[in-house]
């Protein structure tokens, strides 16, 4: 498939702290993935972007919420690519650019606010396609990428990191009980997935981790999209064999609160928790709420003393620069 490099790979695996009655923790740390200050999108980047330049694109566009990464990573990689980078954003404009709308800017991306709500995601899709088409009209070659850049082929890059969380642990001498992460749009999800189940295909009676997404999310909470679809249509784009059934999905929505981008009493503690046990820097509107999870899970005692469990840290520190009115 086609593939840009944009990303600093293989990202480290970090042992963390010693926990009573609990797991053993590993955080892989794709908050260093470097492209545009690092997060998970950078992996899909390589394969979207890959994708746009075999296509001759000459510009990226894409979608978010007010403080979206994945828009952030999209503009940094369109000025690595040197591609006119267009951002359809919800909210308004704010006085002074933060977090990720400052990178962006800098980046030298366009910024299109379109006034919508936090999490009003169909209507910024229809603002993305409006976009695209003006674009288009202007005679720019545009390269259009959904939200959270979760396409069949965007997914791939979590394809390539279930491979890579694998062999890692390998070097460590272990097979993670599980492997744990945020979703919002089931991009990162459905790589996840579908990289293990190429893997069941090509590595018989061989013990997988079971992968636990943490819904931030309403959508991906409800079942929207279909990440068994979307992992299915991933193996399929680059020629992988392997069975992914809609009930080996598994989004535990326990963790999200009254909606996105709110954080909760766990999300807090959590944050601080991170910060205080490995200096991880985890932000409000996705990594808090996925390490909230990670822990409520542990405590609960989901997993045993002799399991590894691997949180997948996949970003979001610019967020934790934006001042908040509470
Ligand atoms: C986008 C994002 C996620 C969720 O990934 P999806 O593939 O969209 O589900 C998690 N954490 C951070 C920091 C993100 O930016």
């Amino acid at each position: 498939m086609p593939r840009v490099r944009l990303a600093t790979l293989p990202t480290p695996l970090e042992a963390g702290p010693a926990l009573a009655n609990g797991p053993r923790l590993w955080v892989k740390r794709d908050d260093l993935t470097g492209l545009g200050m690092g997060g998970n999108k950078a992996r899909k980047l390589e394969f979207l972007c890959g994708r746009a330049l075999a296509d001759g694109a000459t510009c990226l566009v894409t979608v978010g919420a007010g403080q979206s990464n994945h828009c952030r990573m999209t503009a940094a990689a369109g000025a690595v690519l040197g591609l006119e980078t267009h951002l359809v954003l919800a909210g308004d404009r704010p006085a002074v650019l933060e977090g990720n709308q400052l990178l962006s800017d800098r980046f030298g991306a366009h910024l299109h606010f379109t006034g919508a709500g936090p999490a009003e995601w169909g209507s910024l899709e229809i603002a993305r396609e409006a976009l695209t088409d003006e674009l288009t009209a202007q005679g720019l070659v545009a390269t259009s990428i959904p939200i959270g850049g979760s396409t069949a082929v965007g997914s791939v890059g979590y394809i390539v990191a279930f491979d890579e969380i694998m062999s890692q642990c390998r070097d460590a001498g272990f097979v993670p009980r599980a492997i744990v992460f945020t979703s919002s749009s089931g991009g990162t999800h459905a790589g996840l997935v579908a990289g293990r189940a190429a893997w069941i295909a090509t590595h018989p009676g061989e013990m997988v981790p079971d992968i636990v997404a943490i819904g931030v999310a309403k959508g991906v909470v409800a079942g929207f999209p279909s990440v068994a679809e979307l992992a299915r249509d991933a193996l399929s784009v680059v020629g992988l064999t392997g069975t992914v059934d809609d009930d080996e999905v598994e989004v535990d929505g326990r963790w999200l609160g009254p909606d996105y981008a709110i954080p909760t009493a766990e999300s807090r503690a959590a944050r601080g928790w991170a910060a205080h046990n490995g200096a991880w820097v985890v932000d409000d509107v996705y990594t808090a709420k996925g390490m909230a999870g990670l822990l409520g899970n542990i405590e609960q005692g989901r997993w045993g003393t002799d399991d590894d469990v691997v949180f997948v840290h996949t970003g979001g520190q610019p967020e934790v620069f934006v001042r908040h009115e509470s």
